[in-house]
């Protein structure tokens, strides 16, 4: 399967990719996880985009697209699920000409629909484990009592000041993906409310009628 995951910071793409590679013969492939990395090892990427990271605002279009085409290729172009990629409309077309140059068109992008209000508290309760990346929620998802407290983090773009300006970003860079591929019939909204196994199933149910 070739699918995108969309959706505005908090909607719960990253969560939601992970339960599907578990479930289905899929690789995951994040640019925020693969900008972190970069950024945790100081290499020349993650250098450059440590300001726009630690803003909230998008790394520059080409850097982006280097990591992304270079995950796909190295993944063999099958069996991929995009978390965080494309967020521009730039990154859209080049995603859409690489793909079909390869033969591998997307076949659906899951959007998860989430109204605001509940992105900001996710994102103000939201911790990350600073090994693993594992995502959790201080109310609905807390970190298991065996995980040690000081590896649980709040990532710094998650603050209050940052988490507005991505949201700003969002509604003026990314959502207008929405329209872009809904004229290509490949948008299918999915509600993203309630708990992390009940928008998996709801996703799953997707999956089966469509691919
Ligand atoms: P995420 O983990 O997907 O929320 O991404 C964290 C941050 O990485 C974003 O706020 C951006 O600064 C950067 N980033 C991740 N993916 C992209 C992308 N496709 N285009 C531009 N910047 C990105």
């Amino acid at each position: 399967m070739r699918l995108l995951l969309f959706g505005p910071p908090g909607a719960g793409k990253g969560t939601q990719a992970r339960k599907l590679v578990d479930r289905y013969t899929l690789t995951q492939i994040a640019t925020g996880n693969i900008i972190r990395a970069a950024m945790k090892n100081d290499t020349p990427v993650g250098r450059e985009a440590k300001s726009y990271v630690e803003q909230g605002e998008l790394v520059p279009d080409d850097v982006v697209r280097k990591l992304a085409e270079g995950a796909i290729a190295d993944e063999g172009y099958d069996d991929f699920i995009l978390d965080g990629y494309p967020r521009t409309l730039q990154q859209a077309t080049w995603l859409t000409t690489f793909l079909s140059e390869h033969d591998a068109s997307l076949q659906a992008v899951l959007s998860l629909e989430v109204d605001d209000e509940e992105i900001v508290d996710r994102l103000s309760k939201r911790r990350v484990h600073a090994e693993t990346g594992e995502n959790y929620h201080l109310d609905v998802n807390p970190p298991p009592a065996d995980v040690n407290e000081e590896l649980i983090v709040q990532r710094p773009d998650d603050k209050p000041e940052t988490v507005r300006n991505r949201l700003s970003v969002y509604r003026d860079q990314t959502e207008p993906l929405k329209s872009y591929y809904k004229e290509r019939d490949l948008l299918v909204p999915v509600d993203g409310t309630g708990t992390p196994d009940e928008v998996h199933e709801r996703i799953a149910d997707t999956l089966t009628t469509l691919v």
